[in-house]
């Protein structure tokens, strides 16, 4: 690895918790690998291997493995996620005590690491908007959420000042933001390229108008989860002084146990972030704070709508599910979606400020004598068991991944889910003479499977 820049080492010397000489040699050291497992999508993978301390589903791998090549990890089985950004789940458990139904934006969302941590647990009651500005990098987001599988997950791809328009409406807003990267160099050593004093400047004062455009869509007493990959203070502690120098805002109590080697921070104002070094903890450099919003927040007015569940498509296509309670409503020119009754006032207001790029569960379209099934359905957590299946070994899978015939026989006509270990990843249609693959053509594996 190239030089770690003077200037931040010379910086950080009067940072807690730093020490120059560990700091470099953990720097020699190859990243831990980890994952995350999907709980709603439990089939018994790293049952042995070492936890994340502060994460329920968090596990360290001995090595990496080529992950394109397993077909579980297509099936949205597992994340790959460095360990110290798992410590959001830690944090949200402690703040908000297995609140209910609550409204939460993740504002800088692609590819999803937090988003999927933060479906698993959130009750079906709640709603998650994953938002990601640059729209290729949204795509990504909207793959990895539908991997995920929970249809309480909404992606959004706009500004963050279109979101700062939904005003008092959230009760949780994370913003893992757009950073310097220092925090990364083990995992990324190009970055290292990148990095510059101006670049840190540039960073934090980006930081601070996303937080400024975001803050109105936060109630009062909510929530913001303010993070970044960078050691730089000025993406860190001076933001967080920065917070409290325009807004009214705590930082409430945290029980982190000592063992865990984060270093709790306090900022000139008296706030308190949390510190993650790579000579300290198994994982990246890492920053993060929850910030309460101690001041009047204003409120939206509540939209009227006329309730759209269309009936004759939940008759149609009310099999492919088997969650209750649902409404079943045209969500594009052609397709339908499902969604909690409890969020269709949620879709009317969002759609005030927003573009729902992916609104509830993506159900397919009628066609003449048969429902055409979206790909979603296939990777729900709230699929119907009843569906016809094909249960395919791990080549079988990957042929069906690569979009390549399979060389299964025999399958009785129609559309079936294609499931690997139980798990499904997508549809197939078996007529007379031939199988039809309907893998999405961008999901399709393009690296050799041989
Ligand atoms: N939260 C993600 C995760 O856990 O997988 C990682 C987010 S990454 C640190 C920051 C994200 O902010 C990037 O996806 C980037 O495209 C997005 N971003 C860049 N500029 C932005 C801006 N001006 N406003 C909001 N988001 C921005």
């Amino acid at each position: 690895m190239k030089n770690i820049p003077a200037s931040l080492l010379h910086e950080l010397q009067s940072v807690k918790g730093f020490n120059e000489a560990d700091f470099l040699a953990a720097h020699t050291l190859p990243p831990p690998v980890s994952v995350r497992i999907n709980p709603a999508k439990e089939i018994g993978l790293f049952a042995t291997n070492e936890r994340i301390p502060w994460c329920s589903n968090g596990v360290y791998l001995n090595e990496r493995p080529v992950f394109t090549l397993d077909p579980a990890y297509h099936a949205g089985a597992y994340y790959v996620q460095e360990a110290s950004s798992m410590f959001i789940e830690h944090m949200l458990k402690n703040v908000l005590l297995d609140k209910k139904g609550l409204r939460v934006l993740d504002l800088c969302a692609a590819p999803g690491g937090k988003s999927t941590l933060i479906a698993s647990l959130l009750d079906k009651d709640s709603l998650l908007i994953s938002n990601e500005v640059i729209r290729t990098r949204a795509s990504i987001l909207d793959e990895n959420m539908t991997r995920w599988g929970h249809m309480n997950t909404w992606v959004t791809s706009n500004d963050p000042r279109d979101l700062g328009r939904l005003k008092g409406y959230f009760d949780v807003v994370v913003v893992d933001a757009p950073c310097s990267g220092s925090g990364l160099w083990r995992k990324d050593p190009r970055a290292l390229d990148e990095w510059s004093q101006a670049n840190v400047q540039m960073c934090g004062e980006r930081q601070q108008r996303i937080l400024a455009d975001v803050w109105p869509a936060l109630k009062q007493d909510g929530i913001l989860i303010y993070a970044t990959c960078s050691y730089s203070p000025q993406e860190d502690e001076q933001i967080l002084d920065w917070l409290a120098g325009e807004y009214k805002v705590e930082t409430p109590e945290l029980a982190v146990p000592g063992e865990w080697n984060i270093v709790p921070v306090t900022t000139g104002n008296g706030l308190t972030g949390y510190r993650f070094y790579p000579h300290k903890v198994k994982g990246e450099g890492f920053f993060i704070a929850a910030i309460l919003k101690k001041e009047e927040a204003d409120t939206l007015r509540p939209v009227r709508f006329k309730p759209a569940n269309d009936k004759k498509i939940q008759q149609q296509a009310g099999h492919l599910l088997r969650a209750d309670d649902l409404v079943f409503i045209q969500t594009d020119k052609e397709n339908y979606s499902a969604m909690p009754a409890g969020h269709e006032a949620d879709m009317h207001l969002l759609q005030q400020a927003v573009y729902l790029r992916k609104t509830g569960l993506k159900l397919g379209k009628p066609a003449a004598k048969e429902w055409l099934p979206e790909h979603e359905v296939a990777l729900s957590i709230d699929t119907n068991a009843n569906i016809p299946f094909v249960e395919a070994d791990r080549e079988q899978a990957l042929r069906f991944l690569k979009r390549e015939e399979m060389g299964i026989s025999g399958l009785s006509k129609g559309w079936q889910i294609i499931r690997y270990n139980g798990l499904g990843l997508g549809w197939v249609k078996a007529l007379d003479n031939r199988v039809n693959n309907y893998l999405p053509k961008q999901w399709r594996i393009r690296m050799d499977i041989e």
